[in-house]
């Protein structure tokens, strides 16, 4: 039972930051104040039984979901549409891996096909920040830099290629669309 209260406050503090909520935020909906919810999260404070019930009501999860033992939270899914190309679907799910990371507390991670297409993306939601920190993230996981450098020198050493055959080669080495890959190109000033 030692371990009773820290997993508690583990699990009380690993919600709330997916419910995107201040311990001030949490302390309001509970009736309690900020140093309660960081004792409690800290496991150094004990909560009576109906207040197990607030926290998982303000936390948006079921209460056994804060009891240790109890199941983890929901398991996140990504889905792909398998009638799209390996190239495609290996970006969306790189993409989605970016908002899992980057933008925790999203309850449903699914984009509509249309935000999935590369081009589209860049074209038509290039003022929402989250789509443009998701690409950047997919483009960083599926074309780290330093190998596209690494890549970009090999291929340049064995001889001249125009932009295009350049981005269609790298394209084809980390297998990602060439939209993509020349993307990748400009962004990392190697092309322009
Ligand atoms: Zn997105």
């Amino acid at each position: 039972m030692d371990d009773f209260y820290p997993e508690f406050g583990r699990r009380v503090r690993l919600a709330r930051r997916r419910a995107h909520l201040s311990q001030e935020a949490l302390g309001r909906l509970t009736g309690m104040n900020r140093t309660s919810i960081t004792n409690i999260e800290a496991g150094r404070q004990r909560i009576p039984l109906h207040l197990l019930v607030s926290f998982a009501t303000a936390l948006d999860v079921e209460p056994m979901e804060l009891l240790p033992g109890g199941p983890p939270a929901a398991r996140t899914v990504i889905g792909v549409n398998s009638a799209h190309s390996l190239t495609r679907r290996r970006f969306t799910v790189a993409h989605e891996l970016g908002h899992l990371r980057l933008h925790p507390g999203r309850p449903l991670i699914l984009d509509a096909p249309a935000r999935v297409n590369f081009r589209d993306h860049i074209a038509s939601l290039a003022t929402d920040r989250e789509e443009i920190e998701a690409n950047a993230f997919a483009a960083a996981l599926l074309m780290p830099e330093r190998l596209v450098l690494e890549a970009v020198g090999r291929l340049l050493t064995a001889g001249q290629h125009t932009p295009e055959k350049l981005a269609q080669l790298l394209a084809e080495e980390f297998q990602v669309s060439e939209a993509a890959m020349s993307y990748r190109l400009i962004n990392l000033g190697i092309t322009t």
